[in-house]
């Protein structure tokens, strides 16, 4: 029994222990050490230069202000509150609007031995309608692993303030990581990130990022974020102190994302003839990154092109579908597409869809010549009358009314000339016409929002699905 119990004992324990030793080994060789006394972060606020040669480095210039300008008040700001904690040491690549090239600033990193470098930049696109904050880090080893965990961080903080996520990301070019400053932090062993705050082309994010309140705020909150990474605390030194590393290094390159997202279709749930906005359901999938944006256009378009389309929308993360609405524009021919866009600014557009028969107004009862928005001229002075009113009635059957398809009918009935656009050719002679006009028009419009009431409290039920409709109640 005894002997039978030892031979239990030692194939339990010798694995368990070869086991442990396994899980101790790979720890060691997978995870990068992450316990300081003391840390040494380098801020680099990015681009910069005064002058003709300078001007070249000022990087996105859009609303009256200068990128490199932004980025250096977020970075004093940033170095101002993370000075302030204890465990680290925390310098800057440039406190001026100095020229500097990127290959400088990492041989500054790398002169004071520095931990982590961290270049401030805020953003602009091509085309003005990508939004939202993004951190790029490299690609590669323990400079990713370091990389993203500080990013996933700030990153959290970030969304906590109301940002739009875009992503931690990589970013791979020809020489390996796309971004200069990234690669060659990587060659001198710093891991090196790109916190991208914000967009400064688009109103949406200018809005949050266009004040020199909100790029101090910016700086402050990095260093919030920073600080809770590195695990330090304001005024106190710490025997040591602990990264959040949640990131293992990785074996290979970690790719950005090449391809677009994936089954990307669209539905037209409903349409409004009156006010023209048109509500849609878009599917897509995306197995490599995340879907990012959504938007509906009146036509195909090349990526280099960006006519016809509304603000993106924020495709909620990990949702199968989104909803939304589109006003139907001016010239309006024929043809719908959705495009959804992932987190790496790769997109998929629909096969092109119309509204459906049923969202239409009925051919049969429609008044082709009411047509709202059409100005009329019927001033017997010969003045333009342009503030008609703009009535428009819709009754169960579909038939649109408009005040002035009812006063255009009902002065062709008091025998005044009136042209297919409303136009009285006759002008002046006829204020009586007109008069009588009015009274007729007047009482038809009664007549319309009578019936208007009766029909439609009538044929609701029967005429509308509550499928369709409920999906948007909700
Ligand atoms: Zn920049």
């Amino acid at each position: 029994m005894k002997a039978h119990g030892k031979a239990i004992k030692r194939t339990v324990i010798v694995p368990m222990l070869i086991c442990i030793g396994a899980v101790f080994m790979s720890c060691m060789l997978a995870c990068p050490a992450h316990a300081y006394e003391n840390i040494v972060i380098v801020i680099d606020p990015g681009h910069g230069g005064p002058g003709m040669e300078g001007e070249t480095d000022s990087g996105a210039r859009y609303n009256g202000v200068m990128e490199k300008d932004v980025d250096l008040i977020t970075a004093m700001a940033l170095v101002e509150e993370l000075s302030q904690y204890g465990n680290l040491t925390v310098y800057m690549t440039r406190t001026e609007d100095v020229h500097m090239e990127l290959q400088d600033r990492v041989d500054f990193a790398k002169s004071v031995n520095a931990d982590y470098l961290i270049s401030i930049h805020y953003n602009a696109s091509v085309h003005h309608r990508f939004y939202g904050s993004e951190i790029f880090t490299s690609a590669f080893g323990e400079e990713y692993a370091k990389g993203v965990s500080l990013a996933q961080t700030i990153m959290s903080w970030w969304v906590e303030d109301g940002a739009v996520s875009k992503g931690v990301k990589t970013r791979i070019g020809k020489k390996g990581d796309y971004y200069g400053i990234i690669r060659m932090g990587r060659e001198a062993g710093i891991p090196t990130i790109i916190l991208e705050h914000g967009y400064l082309d688009i109103d949406s994010d200018f809005a949050k990022y266009g004040t020199e309140d909100a790029w101090r705020h910016m700086g402050v909150l990095d260093a919030t974020a920073i600080a809770d990474y590195f695990g330090v605390k304001k005024g106190v030194v710490q025997a040591n102190v602990e990264a959040k590393l949640t990131v293992p290094v990785p074996t290979g390159r970690v790719d950005d994302d090449q391809t677009p997202p994936e089954n990307v279709s669209v539905t037209i749930d409903h349409y409004d003839p009156a006010t023209r906005v048109l509500k849609y359901t878009v599917s897509a999938t995306e197995p490599d990154s995340a879907l990012l944006y959504y938007d509906l256009n009146t036509q195909t378009l090349a990526e280099d092109e960006d006519n016809g389309f509304m603000k993106m929308s924020v495709w909620e993360n990990g949702a199968e579908s989104m909803q939304g609405t589109y006003t139907v524009p001016d010239g309006y021919n024929g043809a719908f597409v959705a495009r959804v866009y992932n987190n790496y600014e790769k997109f998929t557009d629909t096969e092109p869809i119309t509204i459906p028969a049923e969202f239409l107004p009925k051919e049969d009862n429609a008044d082709t010549d009411a047509v709202p928005g059409d100005p009329s001229h019927i001033g017997g002075d010969g003045t333009a009358i342009t503030s008609m009113p703009q009535v428009t009635l819709q009754d169960g059957s579909g038939a649109t009314w408009t005040l002035e398809g009812a006063l255009a009918e009902a002065k062709g009935a008091a025998g005044l000339i009136v042209d297919h656009d409303g136009i009285n050719e006759t002008g002046k002679k006829h204020y009586a016409g007109m008069i009588i006009a009015i009274v007729v028009a007047v009482s038809m419009l009664v007549a319309a929002i009578a019936m208007a009431v009766v029909t439609s409290s009538r044929s609701k039920r029967k005429r509308r699905r509550p499928d369709r409709y409920d999906r948007y109640i909700k």
